[in-house]
């Protein structure tokens, strides 16, 4: 029976991608979508002199504007509505992070959604390899080079790829229909919404691993809670089997037809990550990383929207991919910084995934082997389920860290005699070494010692970092670059030395020092080309003794069998740092750096060399493990009043003109102190202070910091305060941005 639509409504409010908080109120255009105007439809319409697309969140009788002056709507781009989870995702985030809704959609969404790609058609086709199109290219395409590269590249997609994707890589349809003729591909029409059915008897590729005891404790929690919010945290150590904890949680959910969403650091969808996953299921595992097309993207998006990805692995913006039958959410190395979007909309991903499986009711699992202190605190509080893993499934424990005192003794290339001599051992010994050393480049600085000048940066209140593979001076924060001086601009002396070790003067220094072995350097600018890391790590895989250099890319995520040894050159970088998370975050990363040692037929030792060797919390870190720590610093906290005992948003102000953003950041906290005096509300203003770096691409950085116990307070005081800059006319002439949950200060 063919009903009849109901009346189109007379305004659309419409979020625009534009940093103002609110929606824009259009009049709908002639031509509507099927099924009548709902929300979530995307749209094109004129703002200012461009069109842009938008999205409909609101269908409403009147406006504030008379009717006659609301322009129409250009056109609908799409039949149905983007979906609902999604939709209430980003309204929630947009909500939380006080950001704009338009620019919090937009971003939320593949680029090509974005720009107004259809996201039409409900039946697709897809492009498989046959088993006779598998394996050495076969002698059909010997002549046809494209056809032959057509195929490696399908080869690679054994779940098939659609056909937008494969017309993107510039290859054309008569390839794919000449390849189907030679019985080397398949063409498959699958309707979009095929959702996968779960068949647990065809699941797994191989079987799950027998649990250990603890691990059978954490799973049978887990399964008793599959049906509705439960949020645990999994603190286990490295290597204690976190991760055959997700993949048998994912084998229950899939299992029962539902999806899995897993979220891992920026640095740990590796190659060797994804191939645990791959290996285990069956089922397809859609991966989303910063190497895919954006048409891949898109179809990555839309299998998981449909329900045909039953396990969708990702980074960070994983978190914002839409789920047809949600089941649960882990997120690997909960306390990662990567979570956090440090710029424009600065949402933390970990607390967007509890929040989602709140509303989907389901379980969420955070895993770590130093969880943040929010997350501690909150399964110390019994909100959250606290679950612990404590034994490695290879029988060393980790590796306690052995503090090793540098005051008053001769480095080379940063390391001390000892040192040295227990690197020589452990090659000796045969095994490998890892050096870990948060600074990339030669040396931090170059110095005269004629009248003690030294390299800064032009533009920003920092030195410039010495490198020698190109020789330059560079600023790691506005990456500018300048050719090294031959002499000293202030005196004319020659006697420029570069001052304190990076990770190329240690690579040098180990490089001269054990001629015999290979020493590879990890950081940014080795493995600038994407297959450098994985050719190294390739190398280290086969055993033979070696030394890797590397920063903080190296410390995390990867397993190194045959390291059995680690030094960090330098523990107290991080340690002395202003910011009140410095502690906390460099006692995560020592931990994971000392995690790679040992991990499997050979027990690990972990060098820290330090100029402050009593330094009461290094100690108890050395000395009790991160848990005592942890415990140590959240009663520090409490103390101080910080976070997660309170709830903090910054207010980050920033202009090429110091005084300026000065008077404006003066005249803000001013007003915002007047507010909240007047409505007794219990929220600290501090401030405004200059940012830690006051200057930073010869922009001034200022920052006012609201504090309260209340998150309700401070969500009020926050959305009051961007109301104020919002209208006050100087405050466009100013970059601002509020911050909710300040990763750093
Ligand atoms: P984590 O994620 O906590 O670092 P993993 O899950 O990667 O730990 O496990 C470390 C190693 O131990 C892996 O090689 C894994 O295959 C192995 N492992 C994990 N659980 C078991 C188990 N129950 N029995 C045998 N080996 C296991
Ligand atoms: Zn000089
Ligand atoms: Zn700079």
């Amino acid at each position: 029976m063919p009903t009849s639509l109901p009346p189109a409504p007379r305004v659309l409010g419409i979020a625009i991608p534009s940093p103002l908080r609110r929606l824009f109120d259009y009049r709908p255009c002639r031509e509507g979508p099927p099924d009548g105007w709902l929300p979530g439809l995307r749209v094109r319409v004129p703002f200012g002199r461009r069109q842009v697309v938008g999205v409909v969140m609101a269908c409403r009788e009147s406006s504030e504007l008379p009717l006659a002056e609301l322009k129409p709507v250009s056109a609908c781009l799409d039949s149905l509505p983007l979906p609902e989870d999604w939709l209430w995702l980003c309204r929630f985030t947009a909500r939380y992070y006080q950001h704009s809704l338009g620019d919090t959609l937009q971003q939320a969404m593949p680029v090509l959604l974005r720009q107004g790609r259809p996201l039409e058609a409900r039946t697709r086709e897809r492009w498989r390899v046959t088993p006779a199109g598998r394996g050495e290219a076969p002698p059909a395409v010997a002549r046809a080079p494209r056809q032959a590269e057509l195929l490696a590249m399908l080869c690679q997609h054994p779940h098939g790829l659609g056909s937008q994707a494969v017309l993107a890589q510039s290859f054309t349809r008569e390839q794919l229909r000449a390849l189907a003729d030679k019985g080397l591909v398949e063409r498959l029409e699958e309707p979009r919404t095929a959702r996968w059915q779960g068949d647990p008897d065809h699941l797994l590729a191989e079987p799950a691993l027998p649990l250990n005891r603890e691990q059978a404790v954490a799973l049978a929690a887990l399964h008793e809670h599959l049906d509705a919010y439960h949020p645990c945290l999994l603190e286990g150590v490295t290597g204690s089997g976190k991760t055959e904890v997700y993949l048998q949680l994912i084998e229950a959910v899939v299992g029962r037809g539902r999806q899995a969403l897993v979220l891992v650091p920026e640095i740990g969808l590796t190659p060797q990550t994804l191939a645990r996953f791959r290996q285990r299921f069956r089922v397809p595992v859609v991966a989303l990383h910063s190497g895919l097309t954006d048409h891949e993207r898109l179809d990555a998006w839309e299998a998981a929207a449909s329900g045909r990805a039953p396990i969708v692995i990702g980074t960070r913006s994983a978190i914002f991919t839409p789920l047809a039958s949600p089941g649960a959410i882990i997120v690997d190395e909960e306390h990662d910084g990567s979570y956090k979007q440090q710029d424009g909309l600065r949402y933390h991903a970990r607390d967007l995934a509890v929040a989602r499986a709140h509303r989907h009711g389901i379980p969420v699992l955070l895993g770590s082997a130093t969880p943040s202190l929010e997350s501690l605190a909150r399964a110390r509080s019994g909100d959250w389920r606290h679950l612990h893993l404590t034994r490695r499934a290879s029988r060393h424990p980790p590796a306690r860290l052995e503090l090793v005192d540098l005051r008053g003794r001769p480095r080379q290339g940063g390391l001390i005699p000892p040192v040295i001599e227990a690197v020589r051992e452990t090659l000796a010994a045969g095994h490998q070494v890892l050096v870990f050393i948060n600074r990339r480049g030669f040396a931090p600085t170059l110095a005269c010692h004629a009248c003690g000048w030294l390299a800064e940066c032009d533009h920003c209140d920092a030195r410039m970092t010495l490198h020698r593979q190109p020789p330059l001076l560079a600023c790691h924060h506005c990456d500018r670059r300048r050719a090294l001086p031959d002499a000293c601009p202030e005196c004319g002396s020659i006697d420029l030395r570069p001052l304190g070790s990076g990770t190329e003067r240690t690579e040098e220094t180990l490089a001269a020092l054990f001629p015999e072995v290979p020493v590879h350097r990890i950081d940014r600018d080795s493995t600038r080309r994407r297959d450098a890391f994985e050719r190294v790590l390739g190398e280290v895989h086969r055993g033979e003794p070696c030394l890797l250099v590397g920063t903080q890319m190296l410390a995390k995520g990867h397993h190194l069998p045959h390291v059995t040894l680690v030094v960090v050159v330098n523990a107290d970088a991080g340690l002395y740092a202003s910011d009140f998370r410095a502690l906390e975050q460099s006692a995560q990363l020592l931990v994971q750096v000392a995690g790679r040692a040992g991990r499997a037929a050979h027990p690990g030792r972990v060098l820290v060399q330090t100029l402050h060797g009593d330094d009461p919390h290094l100690r108890l870190l050395a000395e009790r493990g991160y848990a005592a720590l942890a415990e140590r610093l959240l009663e520090e906290r409490r103390a101080a009043g910080l976070p997660p005992f309170r709830f903090l948003a910054l207010l980050r102000l920033e202009s090429p003109r110091e005084e300026a953003v000065a008077a404006l950041a003066g005249r803000a906290a001013g007003a915002l102190r007047g507010w909240l005096a007047e409505r007794e509300l219990p929220v600290d203003c501090l401030g405004p202070v200059p940012a830690p770096m006051e200057r930073r691409q010869n922009r001034y950085h200022l920052q006012l910091m609201l504090a309260s116990e209340r998150r309700s307070h401070l969500h009020e005081a926050g959305a009051w305060l961007t109301g104020w800059l919002e209208a006050t006319p100087e405050a466009r002439r100013t970059r601002w941005s509020l911050d909710i949950d300040p990763q750093t200060l």
